[in-house]
């Protein structure tokens, strides 16, 4: 993989993330955590939020690695802006030498969605950040994001992944996992990583998810599927996929997610469509240590 200059890049939608990005901070509060520093514009949400991450990051890390992550020697701040509408976040990262150099959260939405989607989403990225310390292929940083989010929100990029298929096909997998920008099409991409993240992990749990993208970004996706999966190579685990797909998406994943016992405390029962933004930084020095 070749050096290339810190890019920006923005998901799902543009609009929503230049909002966030000249969205002053009006005059707030902010609590502060093991692991986290939040500003949010009262004392109460800024408490709440530092809270549901230090739990969520626990519960996260203990799914995904087995295990807690030790405390950041630098607490990660967490941004908040309170609207009516439903959530979204950003997460920005600097990695230097293979690990996180700095890492910022930004939270847009009504305070009950922030917590049980974009929160967890959000608190998922550094979880994979600490552990990799450099960027993840990006259908699986997103896809196994949204795993973490409540029930609403893996439902609908359920869908948005059959919209994909019924309207394009979807991308093969071997393009799918070689990926390094956000496509235009961010709802499919967002729904098939989705998909395609939710199909491996039943199969083969987090961990071997992990494994797999260890292995596919070092040694390439043929042999980290053949080691991991034991189809042939990723063509092979694309077929398997599609015809898993054509089965089982209408049926969600039996364990609850992170999300959904936040959402069961706070589901206010209001839906409204989400505007939801994704902002990765990566500079030169990821690049070149991966
Ligand atoms: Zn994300």
């Amino acid at each position: 993989m070749g050096i290339r200059p810190r890019t920006r890049t923005f998901g799902r939608r543009a609009l929503a993330a230049l909002a966030l990005a000249l969205t002053p901070m009006l005059a707030g509060a902010s609590a502060r955590s093991d692991n986290f520093v939040v500003e949010a514009p009262s004392a109460e949400a800024a408490r709440q939020v530092a809270r549901y991450a230090e739990h969520y990051r626990t519960v996260i890390a203990r799914q995904w690695l087995g295990q807690e992550l030790p405390d950041w020697p630098t607490p990660c701040s967490i941004r908040v802006t309170l609207t009516g509408g439903e959530a979204g976040g950003v997460t920005s990262f600097g990695f230097a030498g293979g690990t996180v150099a700095d890492q910022e959260i930004r939270l847009e939405g009504r305070l009950d969605r922030i917590l049980a989607s974009a929160l967890p989403h959000e608190i998922t990225h550094t979880i994979f950040a600490s552990y990799f310390g450099g960027p993840l292929p990006r259908w699986a940083d997103e896809g196994a994001s949204l795993l973490s989010e409540d029930r609403r929100e893996r439902l609908r990029h359920e869908r948005f992944a059959a919209d994909l298929l019924a309207r394009t096909g979807g991308w093969p997998l071997p393009e799918l996992f070689s990926i390094e920008e956000y496509p235009r099409d961010l709802m499919g991409f967002y729904g098939q990583g989705y998909s395609v993240s939710r199909f491996l992990v039943e199969h083969g749990g987090r961990q071997r998810f992990l494994a797999f993208l260890k292995d596919g970004m070092e040694r390439g996706w043929d042999e980290a599927t053949r080691t991991h999966y034991r189809f042939a190579n990723a063509r092979e685990l694309d077929r398997a996929w599609r015809s898993w797909h054509s089965v089982a998406s209408h049926s969600l994943d039996p364990a609850p997610s992170p999300g959904d016992a936040i959402a069961a405390r706070t589901d206010t029962g209001a839906s409204s469509d989400r505007g939801s933004v994704v902002f990765r930084g990566q500079s030169p020095a990821d690049r070149a240590s991966r």
